[in-house]
């Protein structure tokens, strides 16, 4: 299978690498936070540290069943003996202290008992009345969970600038923080432009096309927990388009608008963005969404994707989403692991722009390896849908032959 590209490559165009740069370091997080109840804060993107209140465990306790002891006690040889003294629950402590010769019976979760220093598990240990035999070769600390081990009193569980997952929620549930103090949510506008776009929902005239891209957006927006304004499809008219620019822009944070961008007769998006506000254009060396613009109208940023559905999804996540959780005041940015695998078909590639095929990674039961989608067109919304990862193609890349390793990104945790 191989991959053509008719593009020659053009040293106008800016690398990926320095058109994330220039965004990110552009872009400041919002200020505006609100404080919420734990059980909303999923997704959403904390505003400030959160310190663990008191240790947690509150206490040294006991990490399985059976009985907390003296080290000292235990003879070497084993086949010690001690007498048990009481029992200790999770939930309900032993009241007294474990002296020499003695042992208490300890539930998983129970409070360490006082005097004790370890816990031998019951399936190691011979009941007999009140007295139970113990094996040699037991440690101080064995079976103990410390106070503290997870999170010392004082200690930054969760930083600011972190978006909340479950586990985290779990975490600030375990401190008994019932209100977190989040960043207020990003409104992000969507706009669809192009003569030849209809919405869903009505039939199609001569020449149309459904808008496909506000949905792709729309989902990937949905991911990021923001608060979304969907401005519909604007026709290729300079004052419909001004009009609708000028509403987002007071509306939103961020405007994502797709299509216009090219050179074509009725591309007027890259003329508006020109005057309405700051834009640095670019022709960004990536394929596929090499025309994108980047800038401001009024307060709010403005993203000008290319139309074609594949683009805009391949720029959306190569490039916008960082800068929109940027914007969300979320930090560190996400890493997103590149692997390693061979590459079954050979791909012809031109130096000078970063390339992302779309690919199925599958193991053939002798290792991973990956093979590119058949269709590589920058409007085939099926070559993502099929797909699994993306091939990433660095620019100073040519052709890759068959069996060659080539990077690959997963979708998984990204679209
Ligand atoms: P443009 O950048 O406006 O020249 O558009 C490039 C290609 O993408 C054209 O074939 C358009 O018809 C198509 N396209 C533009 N916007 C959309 C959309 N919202 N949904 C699906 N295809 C689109
Ligand atoms: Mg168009």
């Amino acid at each position: 299978m191989t991959i053509t590209d008719p593009d020659a490559a053009d040293a106008s165009w800016l690398p990926i690498a320095d058109a994330r740069r220039t965004m990110l370091d552009a872009v400041r997080p919002v200020t505006g936070w609100e404080s919420i109840p734990l059980s909303d804060a999923l997704g959403r993107v904390l505003d400030r540290d959160v310190v663990a209140p008191f240790d947690v465990p509150a206490h040294d306790n006991c990490a399985m069943d059976g009985y907390a002891l003296r080290a000292a006690d235990l003879a070497p040889a084993g086949g010690t003996r001690l007498t048990v003294v009481g029992t200790a629950l999770a939930g309900k402590a032993f009241s007294g202290s474990v002296g020499a010769g003695q042992a208490v019976r300890v539930m998983t979760g129970a409070v360490l008992p006082p005097g004790a220093d370890l816990v031998v598990p019951q399936e190691s240990t011979h009941a007999e009345g009140d007295t139970v035999e113990f094996p040699a070769g037991a440690r101080v600390g064995q079976n103990v969970r410390r106070a503290g081990e997870d999170l010392a009193r004082g200690q930054a569980a969760l930083r600011a600038g972190r978006r909340i997952g479950p586990a985290d929620l779990g975490l600030l549930a375990s401190l008994g923080i019932a209100e977190v103090a989040v960043r207020r949510r990003i409104r992000v506008a969507i706009v669809s432009t192009g003569d030849e776009i209809a919405s869903i929902g009505r039939a199609l005239g001569p020449g149309e096309i459904y808008d496909s891209n506000r949905y792709t957006l729309t989902a990937a927006l949905r991911r990021l927990d923001v608060e979304l304004l969907d401005l519909g499809v604007v026709r290729d008219d300079p004052v419909a388009l001004d009009h609708a620019f000028r509403n987002a822009a007071e509306a939103a944070d961020a405007v994502i608008t797709s299509g216009g961008v090219s050179v074509g007769e009725a591309d007027f998006v890259k003329q508006l963005m020109t005057r309405l506000g700051a834009v640095h254009f670019w022709k960004i060396a990536i394929k596929p969404g090499r025309p994108m613009a980047f800038g401001r109208i009024g307060n709010a940023w403005l993203f000008g994707l290319p139309g074609n559905p594949v683009a805009v999804m391949v720029s959306f996540y190569q490039l916008v989403i960082d800068v929109l959780h940027r914007l969300a005041g979320v930090d560190p940015l996400p890493v997103r692991p590149l692997l390693t695998a061979p590459c079954v078909a050979p791909i012809r590639k031109g130096k000078g722009r970063t390339e992302f095929l779309r690919a199925l990674l599958f193991d053939d039961g002798d290792g991973w390896k990956v093979k590119p989608g058949a269709q590589q067109g920058s409007g085939v919304l099926r070559s993502i849908a099929e797909a699994n990862c993306f091939i990433v193609l660095p620019e100073d890349q040519g052709n890759v032959a068959a069996g060659e390793a080539v990077q690959v990104q997963l979708f998984d945790g990204l679209l």
